[in-house]
């Protein structure tokens, strides 16, 4: 586990057949009013909680789980987690949340040939991500997460409910699988993709002033070349209709 910054820690991704995503902690320490963001692949929490233990955080410190979105390999090991700390919230964008509620996991799959795919690796049932989510997030809803202000920021294109979360005071960006550093950006062929939203989302990150990148999956960049996002937007406008 790596501190990127005052108030965020990275616990990177450990890859197997398919990705586990980066896991963030954000909040101030001395908050007590932490978040984790997007636990994970199945089986990968374990390690993830261990990665917390060494670093000195209190597990009852950390409130919350949010998810920038609920694909298989980011709310894997939620239930893992949560076995550990049943106290935990999830809070997701509302357009993946209440589908979840009512026990629609076509998003958590993307394609049925992933659904039988990941039930059969890792031995889970249909059914095992209906949660209830305690909060419902929307686009510009700002969040104060341990003495810190986060802005959600509703990006869809490679889910419906892909969200970003932005800090303004240092810049940073945590966009899920919306975009990598490296000038790529998420698939846009699964269930509730959308090639042209992707543009539009692409489109509204680089708006921003970015200096801190971090993606859900691959290299994470603490100085962001300025226009990186809009690069990338031009690289893959072709693509995204
Ligand atoms: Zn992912
Ligand atoms: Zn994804």
């Amino acid at each position: 586990m790596t501190k990127i910054a005052e108030g965020v820690l990275f616990i990177p991704g450990q890859d197997e057949m398919i990705p586990d995503s980066h896991t963030y902690v954000v909040g101030l320490p001395a908050s007590q009013d932490l978040s984790l963001i997007d636990p994970g692949l199945v089986g990968k929490g374990s390690y993830k909680l261990d990665a917390l233990r060494q670093m000195g955080i209190d597990p009852k410190s950390i409130r919350r789980v949010i998810l920038t979105h609920t694909h298989f390999d980011h709310i894997g090991c939620l239930l893992e987690i949560q076995k550990t700390m049943p106290w935990l919230e999830v809070w997701i964008h509302e357009l993946e949340a209440t589908p979840l509620e009512r026990g629609d996991e076509r998003t958590v799959y993307g394609m049925e040939m992933f659904r039988s795919m990941c039930q059969t690796r890792y031995g889970v049932k249909s059914g095992a991500f209906i949660l209830h989510a305690a909060r419902k997030l929307k686009d510009r809803e700002l969040l104060e997460l341990g003495e810190m202000s986060w802005e959600v920021i509703h990006i869809p294109g490679h889910s419906m409910g892909s969200i970003a979360l932005y800090h303004p005071p240092k810049k940073i960006l945590i966009p899920g699988d919306v975009i990598y550093a490296d000038h790529s950006i998420g698939r846009f062929d699964l269930y509730g993709s959308d090639g042209g939203e992707l543009k539009r989302s692409l489109l509204k990150l680089s708006e921003r002033e970015v200096d801190i990148l971090l993606p859900g999956h691959n290299e994470v960049v603490t100085k962001l070349p300025a226009g990186c996002i809009r690069e990338t937007l031009r690289q893959w406008a072709p693509y995204l209709v």
